[in-house]
Parts: structure tokens; C-alpha cells; sequence
């Protein structure tokens, strides 16, 4: 079988690779979609981010929906035929964060499409792979394979917002409005957010942002004084989804949220000067965010009901044979919000 395999920076091929049997409470799912994430654009343009690199030859992919094509002995879940999201999450069940119902911290988690650990742990980016059926989420009728392909990114906002708390009748700011950004948005509001207010530095995910339901957006670029108008009386803001990992977002958003207020950080970076005068004296909280438990489930039942459309956010399907093409155009943020492969 086919896969997408990065083998350094700005080394990523199609070529053949071994395939695998399901065993026992396993499947093997027939991989259709798979959309090209933030992480997966590290591993491919730099060969990996912060201390995380790319050590030996490695799939990608952990947004990804197909169809079961074979089961292990015991599966009750799923049958073959059924489509299916899956899941990239694989904990290990027995450790003190699994058993505390918090498999996110896993001490032993195998998330697909991660050079965390050695051997990495291989991605999505291929025709077919063996998951558990714990995993493979069966679609709700009516919900398409590349908007479930979408699942993933959603339960990272879906978390966000369990970790922000009720949003009903506040008001969001949310920094960076690529694609966790852009759902974040669909998910405050879809909370009861009263308002929500969007930055970015490009102009066209701006647009989109507009387009889900940000009130108002300020490229930080091109205005850099844009959110100034909400450092009045102490700030603004009651929730920030901080979206882009960027210490100039972060220190931007302080001024500009009330005391008390959450900032939640979703977006990944390295360390970053923040003002802690400020945040003692506005009693901030500031609160990371790391990927999602259960609410891998309510995403795909969410969007089987149709209460996101993430429509707007998908640029693309780009065949895999065409991976590289596909890498590149999802780097162009003048471009691209999210790019998927057709696999
Ligand atoms: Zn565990």
C-alpha cells in the first residue's frame, strides 16, 4: 500500500510500506481522508518542533476518516463497511492519568503520526491501518468522510472551550485564526460567546473567521495598535483561545482582558516573555490546553448533527500521489485554511 512518508526536512515521498493484520479488539481502516495539521507541517518543513524531531522515516496524519475494510477476532463496535473516524489517541488504559480519566496524559499514549517516542509512532497519511476498535468512531448517517476528517481538530476545541469553562454571554478574543483558531470560533459561538473578536496576521484566514462568526477582526500586522480599544478600564476580554503559539499574541491579549479572566493556551510554542505583574494584579488564569479526551466523540456526533459547518475551512482535497503539492499549498496561510488529502 500507498503512504506519504517524511523522511527528513522537505523530505516527504509516496512510496510502498508494509501493511499490518488487525488482531484481537483491532480493525483495519481503509483511510480516505486526511487532513494536513500544524504538527505536520513542522515535521515536514523543519523535521519536527522544539525538542520533538524526526528520527527515523515517519507517516503523518492524525485527522483522518475512512471506512472499516477488515476486523479482528472480537470487535463489536464497528463492522466492516462503516465509515468511521479515527481517533489518534491510543492510551495505554492502565496508567494513574488513564485511571484518573485522563488518558490524555498517558504515560504510555500512542498518538498516531508522532515522532514524541522511538520508535515513532506511525501516522494516517496511507491507504490503510490497524487501530482499536476504541478508536474508530462510527459516523452518524449524513456526515460526509472529509468534513468527519475534521473530528479531530474540533475535539482539540472542544477541550479548549472544557478548559475555558461557560462562555455563555462572554466575550472571546481568540489569536490566530488558522484552522484551531477558526473552529474555536464555531465553538464559542455555538457556546453562547456574546462576542468574539478574531486576530491574525494574513488577511485571508481573517475573512473566513469573519465568515464562521467573529464580530470583528484586527490583523496585528498590518494594525498593530488594533486592540488597543479594549485595554480600557482594566480590559475587555473574559476568555481568550490563544491559537498560534506566538509569544506576541500571548503578551497582546493580556492588556486586553478583564481581571479574572481565562486565557487558554491551545497553541504550541517555545518560551515566550509574558508580564506577570500583569497577570498577578489581573488575577489571570492562564490554562493549557492539551488535545482531548471524549470530546473525540461529541466532535464526530456534533458534526453528524450539523451544528459546525466546517465547510468554509476545507481549501482542498489533493490526491496523495500529489503529498508534496499538498504539504506546500497548506504552508501558504495567503491560501490555504485546510488542506486534505484524498488517499
Ligand atoms: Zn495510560
Amino acid at each position: 500500500m500507498k503512504a506519504a512518508i517524511i523522511h527528513a526536512a522537505l523530505d516527504l515521498r509516496v512510496s510502498e510500506t508494509g501493511e499490518q493484520d488487525p488482531g484481537p479488539g483491532e480493525v483495519e481502516v481503509r483511510i480516505r481522508a486526511g487532513g494536513i495539521c500544524g504538527s505536520d507541517l513542522h515535521y515536514y518543513q523543519h523535521g519536527g518542533f522544539g525538542t520533538i524531531r524526526v528520527r527515523e522515516p515517519i507517516i503523518p496524519g492524525h485527522e483522518i476518516a475512512g471506512t472499516v475494510s477488515r476486523v479482528g477476532p472480537g470487535v463489536t463496535a464497528v463492522a466492516v463497511g462503516d465509515a468511521v473516524a479515527v481517533n489518534p489517541s491510543r492510551p495505554c488504559n492502565h496508567c494513574r492519568f488513564c485511571l484518573a480519566g485522563q488518558p490524555r496524559h498517558c504515560l504510555d499514549m500512542r498518538f498516531m503520526g508522532s515522532a514524541m517516542r522511538m520508535p515513532h509512532v506511525q501516522g494516517g497519511f496511507r491507504e490503510r491501518l490497524v487501530c482499536s476498535e476504541a478508536q474508530a468512531i462510527k459516523l452518524p448517517p449524513g456526515l460526509s468522510i472529509q468534513h468527519a476528517a475534521f473530528a479531530e481538530p474540533l475535539a482539540v476545541c472542544l477541550h479548549g472551550a472544557t478548559q475555558a469553562g461557560p462562555l455563555l454571554g462572554s466575550r472571546v478574543l481568540v489569536t490566530g485564526t488558522g484552522p484551531i483558531g477558526a473552529l474555536s470560533i464555531l465553538v464559542a459561538r455555538q457556546a453562547g460567546a456574546r462576542e468574539i473578536v478574531a486576530t491574525d496576521l494574513a488577511d485571508a484566514p481573517l475573512a473566513i473567521a469573519r465568515g464562521l462568526g467573529a464580530d470583528h477582526t484586527v490583523n496585528m500586522r498590518a494594525d498593530p495598535t488594533g486592540l488597543d480599544r479594549f485595554h480600557a478600564d482594566k480590559g475587555y476580554f473574559d476568555v481568550v483561545f490563544e491559537a498560534s503559539g506566538s509569544g506576541a499574541a500571548l503578551a497582546a491579549a493580556i492588556p486586553a482582558v478583564r481581571p479574572g479572566a481565562v486565557i487558554v493556551q491551545l497553541g504550541i510554542g517555545g518560551e515566550v516573555a509574558i508580564p506577570l505583574n500583569v497577570l498577578v494584579a489581573k488575577e489571570i488564569q492562564l490554562r493549557g490546553s492539551f488535545r482531548f479526551d471524549q470530546e473525540f466523540a461529541w466532535a464526530v456526533e456534533m458534526l453528524g448533527r450539523g451544528a459546525f459547518d466546517v465547510a468554509p475551512l476545507l481549501t482542498e482535497i489533493v490526491p496523495l500521489d500529489e503529498a508534496v503539492r499538498a504539504f506546500e499549498l497548506a504552508g501558504d496561510r495567503s491560501r490555504a485554511m485546510k488542506v486534505q488529502l484524498a488517499i
